[in-house]
């Protein structure tokens, strides 16, 4: 690809699937714009996700611009080289004007006029609008006086950097955190017959079918992936909340960690402190799982609702979850040493990095101030691909492509002179 171009009426910076399926609409539009990607187009999906991922989300809310799932599994689930060949087919099909390894390293007002300037690995460029699409998992995240205070000799890694089990050294493994990576890791160590230890959080979970669907088949249905954030009932905590866990593994199934705890992986609370190489939990263990049962089954019954509600003939609900493990009282610490922990797996989520955009972004809470991706502080500026920035599918494959196509006519609004 030839050099970037020293002006531009339109740069996008992170060609992830945000980036992307901006491009995709500003192509379509005959707007003329760069990608620029610091690493490679959908770099995340090609290097920070393990060996044995799969999608999650089933295969029909695969749905990119122009670019829908088409194989012959709608409600099943990719696995990791799968997706690559999927967003491999989009990029082909696009052709975009992508300019890969090449960061954006600041962004600035370019004056009084409006517009930007984009400092670049590659020089600057001026464009007359920005759309920031890089994502919103910035830099991993662990408690650092905890991380700190693991042993020396003990490999350390985020999630983002886990890869299988054979890469961690022979030993027990201590996961932090039960999000959807946490659960799914610990899942994937537990199969290879690794002693784990798991550090629950509050992250809720789901069930995988519910009455001869997949789940998110009937939430679908239900209208719970077009609500949006303003309408949430939770409203923008919903953004900060954890995923429910759940797995598209072998052809998806619940993530049922008290079934794990029965099989012998050993549950603990949330991690406290690690001194002198020993680990100790807060007492939330118990409290921590009823409220992921509490969730999953309050889920279920919100479909048996809608099934009721609409008259709809299918299968006989299975009654609520009942426990088939029950934690043992107290939160007993964990000496590392005697456990055989030769490894430390954090998946404590991420924190955004705004630090290189250098025109008025974000709101008094650090949080990007947007209407719908629009930040009304910098005209001209754009944001796309963040969870819940407009439903809850706006960071994933379901619902990039309506953000995306809505920004799109933002832009063409704000590019007339008014
Ligand atoms: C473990 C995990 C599992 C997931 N599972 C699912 C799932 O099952 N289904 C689903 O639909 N979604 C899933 N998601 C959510 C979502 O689809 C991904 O996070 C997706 O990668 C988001 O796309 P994006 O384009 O918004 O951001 P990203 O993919 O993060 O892309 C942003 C890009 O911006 C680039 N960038 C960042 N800063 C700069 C800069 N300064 N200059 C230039 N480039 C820059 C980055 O290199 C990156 O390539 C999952 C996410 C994770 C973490």
């Amino acid at each position: 690809m030839a050099s970037l171009p020293e002006r531009i009426p339109v740069a996008v910076v992170g060609g992830g699937q945000a980036g992307l399926s901006m491009s995709w609409n500003l192509t379509r539009l005959g707007i003329e714009h760069v990608v620029i990607e610091r690493s490679r187009a959908f770099g995340a999906w090609h290097h920070e996700r393990w060996d044995a991922f799969t999608l999650v989300t089933p295969n029909f809310q695969c749905r990119l611009p122009g670019h829908p799932y088409e194989g012959d599994e709608p409600e099943g689930f990719m696995v990791k080289a799968d997706i690559l060949a999927y967003l491999d087919g989009f990029l082909r099909e696009l052709a975009p004007p992508l300019f890969e390894g090449v960061a954006v390293t600041r962004l600035v007002s370019a004056g009084s006029d409006g517009g930007f300037v984009l400092e670049t690995t590659a020089g600057v460029v001026s464009a007359e609008q920005v759309v920031l699409a890089v994502g919103g998992y910035h830099t991993p995240w662990a408690p650092p006086k905890v991380d700190a205070a693991i042993p020396e000799g003990i490999l350390k890694l985020h999630s983002n950097a886990y890869r299988n089990p054979g890469a961690l050294p022979p030993g027990a493994v201590l996961v932090v955190g039960t999000g959807q990576s946490g659960a799914q890791i610990a899942e994937d160590l537990h199969l290879a017959g690794r002693d784990v230890h798991l550090c629950l959080g509050d992250a809720p979970r789901c069930a995988r079918r519910y009455r001869g669907r997949d789940v998110v088949a009937w939430l679908e249905d239900m209208g719970h992936y077009d609500l949006p954030i303003e309408e949430h009932p939770e409203g923008d905590d919903a953004r900060r909340e954890a995923n429910h866990y759940v797995t598209g593994r072998e052809g998806g199934r619940d993530l049922d960690l008290r079934s794990f705890a029965a099989d012998g992986m050993s549950l603990h609370g949330l991690l406290m402190a690690i001194e002198d190489g020993v680990a100790t939990f807060a007492e939330d263990l118990c409290e921590n799982l009823d409220a992921a049962d509490a969730t999953y089954n309050r889920i279920n019954a919100g479909i048996d609702r809608w099934i009721e509600e609409h008259g709809i003939v299918t299968a006989e609900g299975p009654s609520a979850y009942e426990p088939v493990w029950q934690p043992p009282p107290g939160p007993a610490p964990l000496d590392l040493a005697a456990a055989g922990v030769t490894s430390v797996v954090w998946c404590t989520g991420f924190r955004p990095d705004w630090s290189w955009v250098d025109v008025p972004l974000l709101d008094e809470t650090g949080y990007p101030d947007h209407d719908r991706g629009v930040v009304a502080r910098t005209p001209g500026l754009f944001i796309l691909g963040l969870p819940w920035l407009h439903t809850w599918g706006s960071g994933r494959f379901a619902g990039v492509a309506r953000d995306a196509e809505h920004l799109a006519g933002q832009m063409v609004v704000a590019a007339v002179p008014g």
